[in-house]
């Protein structure tokens, strides 16, 4: 077994399909090396390697690959025509890490390794360059030492020991950049540096390169242990047992002089996804002096460099002079990375990310990766590489990464503003999107500006209309899966939720953060993708739906055989959601609909009423208008199916708290405060999520039931007059034995019927039932003898399946999620090991029961990814979503078919 791979000049030992073994730098240099990209020659050893090291130690693993390694070194000092550890003619060398994905961060790399005090001198005479050499070995000194021997600032206020020396040098000289330094400076910083390694290491500085190649290798290999490192596998779930691979290279040198440099470049814009070759560059650098902004870099193209000046706002052009594009200032060099870029990127049919160097007049790639990008670009570049034939459709959906799609959908701050922002708070960032305005505390306030953010400790149903209204929603306390997170989420709005550093005083309408206060009045802005919570107005943009966005849906439809519908409670949702492509309404909660001001009234007379007459009278009052609802949402998905929810909330939650409220309300309905009083303390619950709800109310209320049926069937009626197809599908909710459903199913089916004859004309529809209290999962094979539709409510049936109470969760599920209890948020991404045992059971007892039975989805987990994915799988007909989901789960529903 090799343990070591060589690649360089043209040949390679591994590939890019080896990227478990080599690590994904790796495996790209082997292939670039195949493919006759100029790179230094090197070696990889193999992440293999890197477990034997966890497992057997240092001195083993160094006696197992010490032959290779040798003679790896020997065969790039054959290519490159040097010798490690010459005194005339030294090779000089890089250690990098490299796992199989990108760990940003997680481990530096050692330039110039193989250097010390007689090496530096030969390297001097034979490049006839002192500058050069003695800024190499300073450069050495400082990565092996924070590398290689910890080094580091000791605090993270802590100044890097190395930089703080030269920091000073620079202050006793009276300049400002690396480069200005003179031979003599460097040798001084050399010097310094060494003392300062003795001085905090106790040991001197190695000066045998073989003993710095074996030091910097381990020291890689013990990265992959680092807390670093640890945490960041834990975060994205990533194993131990993966290691990370060491490349070790020849070193060329951007360092040289004049002639020389180094930049970093791109294929494609990775925010825009535009087709401009783009990158920047410095004369005169090494590594990453690009990236660590110590000097301006200057622009790869003439394009750029022309853009570049406008953004800075470059109004000299004497300025502009001062930095040359490539392109201008070294024209064949640039020609032929241009050449290299166009090469990768066929070759890899994907966006690249390039590292390339150039030592006094030829230019060398030094690592190629498929580029991170924008939601916006990545869905550009998928398209557009499609329509170049680079890349077949298949292959353009797969490129796309679901989640990423939210950028797309929601108002968007403008990231120049952002830059100046001063962040106030964090929060949880509950539905994306930017938003800015006046601070309200009170719903019923929201339309007081004309751009509101609402600010409460938390949302109820009570302030639907509020939330509507604000451009944006902050609370104190709740979860990703709070109330104001799950609304917001449905409404597209931006939502922080849970800050738990805001103070809010009602009273006083005032909001505390760190002893400051904000007022009723103030700007604030939220950045729901990030959480951040923003003192005063940062400019937003509206995000615009590209062609090549519509383009993707369209091709998400030609290969998508799970049907994506919408969770809508208006016209106007299911009219978004349908431009975003939904088939159908999931989840219409008629709940939402009683709290409007005009409804919530005659809601609530049914309520307190005391006979079943008194309520049958208030329910005439509400008819009415939920047929006009409902007509309204038929008309709006006409010729979709549409399910419809009846009545689920404990009643509780329609009753005036406030004694304002209640006092008028006595008033309305001429009875006493305390009979208001009094039913209100009389609905009052323990444990409401698990009280008077659902099916339970609708089987002691059967008239409720019948009023919501009666709704639906005759706006379907209407419509089937105006010449309109509807598909009604009548769910009822929360239910858990047979008998209950049955009884339910017995009064729509009845009313029904009666209105069929009262009208002398019929509507297709359907009753089904919710899948959410776990007995109803386990008791499926029955419930579909009568049912003729599923839709799993996976938010009730995980709280119910964990047992954890979804609006108190937020109390423990970070700290079971940091401790690593749960791998993630059941409420947000579906818990397929447990919770999924029942909904897949559940769907195959029912289609034992009724081959032909409808099963879809309608908690908040139909739109994120991984469980849309195994709803396909789980062999469901849809699943349902917020509308501005509809468009994510679409594409999952494609790749999965996939
Ligand atoms: P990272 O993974 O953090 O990008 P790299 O291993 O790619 O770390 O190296 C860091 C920097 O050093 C990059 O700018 C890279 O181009 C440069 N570099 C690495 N190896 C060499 C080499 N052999 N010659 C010149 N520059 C190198
Ligand atoms: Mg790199
Ligand atoms: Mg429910």
């Amino acid at each position: 077994k090799s343990r070591v791979y060589k690649f360089g000049d043209k040949s390679a030992d591994g590939n890019s399909t080896m990227k478990n073994l080599l690590g994904g730098k790796g495996a790209n240099l082997a292939e670039m090396s195949l493919i006759g990209i100029p790179v230094p020659p090197g070696f990889t050893i193999t992440t293999e390697v890197c477990t034997e090291y966890n497992l057997l130690g240092k001195d083993t693993v160094v006696n197992l690959i010490k032959r290779e390694v040798e003679e790896s070194i020997e065969n790039i000092e054959t290519l490159m025509g040097t010798k490690f550890g010459d005194k005339k003619n030294p090779l000089l060398i890089s250690v990098r890490s490299g796992a199989r994905v990108s760990m940003p961060g997680m481990m530096d790399t050692v330039l110039n390794l193989g250097m010390n005090d007689e090496v530096v001198l030969g390297l001097a005479k034979k490049t006839n360059n002192q500058q050069f050499a003695w800024d190499s070995y300073r450069r050495f000194i400082q990565m092996y030492g924070g590398v290689v021997l910890g080094m580091k600032p000791a605090s993270k206020d802590d100044i890097d020991p190395f930089e703080e020396i030269m920091e000073n040098l620079k202050e006793k000289r009276g300049i400002e950049l690396d480069t200005e330094f003179t031979i003599q400076d460097l040798k001084d910083l050399v010097f310094d540096f060494k003392a300062a390694v003795k001085k905090r290491t106790g040991n001197d500085f190695p000066t045998n390169p073989w003993d710095q190649l074996w030091g910097a290798i381990i020291a890689v290999f013990n990265s992959w242990n680092g807390d670093r490192a640890v945490y960041y596998r834990a975060m994205n779930g990533y194993p131990a047992e993966w290691g990370t691979a060491v490349n070790v290279q020849a070193m060329v040198y951007g360092n040289m002089g004049e002639n020389s440099g180094t930049g970093v470049c791109f294929t494609r814009d990775a925010g825009t996804g535009e087709n401009v070759f783009n990158g920047e560059y410095l004369i005169n650098a090494q590594g990453e002096d690009v990236v660590a902004g110590v000097r301006t870099p200057q622009q790869i193209t003439k394009l750029g460099s022309k853009r570049w000046a406008e953004l800075a706002k470059v109004e000299e052009v004497d300025r502009i002079e001062n930095y040359p594009s490539l392109e201008e200032l070294m024209p064949s060099i640039f020609n032929e990375l241009n050449t290299y870029q166009d090469i990768l990127e066929k070759h890899y049919r994907d966006m690249q990310d390039m590292e390339f160097t150039m030592q006094d007049g030829k230019l060398w790639i030094l690592q190629t990766r498929n580029g991170k990008r924008t939601g916006a670009a990545m869905v550009k570049i998928a398209m557009d590489l499609l329509k170049e034939g680079m890349i077949d459709e298949k292959e353009a959906l797969l490129m796309v990464e679901p989640n990423k799609l939210d950028e797309l959908l929601h108002p968007i701050f403008d990231a120049n503003a952002l830059k100046s922002a001063n962040v106030i708070a964090q929060g949880l960032p509950a539905s994306p999107g930017a938003a800015t305005g006046k601070i309200v505390f009170f719903a019923d306030e929201a339309a007081k500006y004309k751009n509101s953010i609402l600010v409460r400790i938390e949302t109820s149903p009570e302030d639907l209309e509020g939330m509507n209204i604000a451009k944006g929603i902050l609370t104190a306390r709740g979860g990703m899966t709070s109330h104001a997170a799950v609304v917001a989420r449905g409404m597209g709005k931006c939502c922080i939720s849970g800050a738990g550093a805001l103070k809010i005083n009602y009273k006083r309408r005032i909001l505390m953060v760190d002893g400051i206060e904000y007022h009723d009045g103030d700007w604030i802005s939220l950045n729901g993708s990030t959480g951040n919570i923003i003192e005063g107005k940062v400019a937003t943009m509206e995000p615009e739906l590209s062609g090549e966005f519509a383009e993707l849906m369209k091709l998400s439809n030609k290969y998508a055989v799970m049907k994506v519908r919408t969770n809508a409670d208006s016209p106007k949702d299911a009219r978004i959601a349908r431009t975003f492509g939904a088939q159908g309404i999931g989840l219409t909660r008629t709940e939402h609909m009683f709290f409007d001001i005009d409804r919530i009234k005659a809601m609530r007379e049914m309520i307190l009423a005391n006979t079943v007459k008194g309520r049958k009278l208030a329910l005439e009052d509400l008819l009415p208008m939920q047929r006009e609802d409902f007509e309204g949402i038929f008309e709006a998905m006409q010729g979709l199916p549409v399910t419809i929810r009846l009545l689920d909330p404990p009643l509780h939650e329609f009753v005036p708290h406030q004694l304002a409220t209640q006092k008028d309300l006595a008033d309305e309905m001429h009875i006493s405060l305390q009979a208001v009083k009094n039913k209100v303390a009389e609905l009052e619950e323990f444990n409401p999520m698990l009280g008077h709800r659902g099916c339970r109310l609708g089987n002691t209320y059967p008239e409720i039931t019948e009023m919501q049926s009666r709704a639906i069937i005759e706006a379907a009626l209407n419509l089937k007059e105006r010449g309109i197809i509807c598909k009604p599908e009548i769910m009822i909710p929360l239910v858990g034995t047979v008998k209950e459903f049955e009884a339910q199913e017995k009064i729509v089916r009845a009313t029904a019927k009666g209105i069929f004859k009262e009208r002398n004309e019929t509507v297709e529809y359907f009753v089904g039932t919710m899948i959410e209290v776990p007995r109803a999962a386990l008791m499926a094979d029955k419930i579909a003898e009568k049912a003729d539709f599923f839709s799993f409510g996976t938010n009730d049936l995980t709280q119910m399946t964990f047992g954890y109470s979804r609006d108190d969760a937020g109390k423990f599920l970070p700290i079971y999620i940091e401790k690593g209890i749960l791998k993630n948020d059941p409420f947000e991404i579906l818990d397929q090991e447990g919770v999924g045992q029942l909904v897949k059971m559940a769907t195959e007892r029912g289609r034992n029961t009724k081959p032909n039975l409808k099963v879809g989805i309608c908690g908040e987990h139909g739109g994120e990814p991984s469980s849309v994915e195994f709803c396909y799988n789980s062999g469901m007909d849809y699943v349902s979503c917020s509308p501005f989901r509809v468009p994510i789960a679409r594409l999952v529903s494609a790749q999965a078919t996939i």
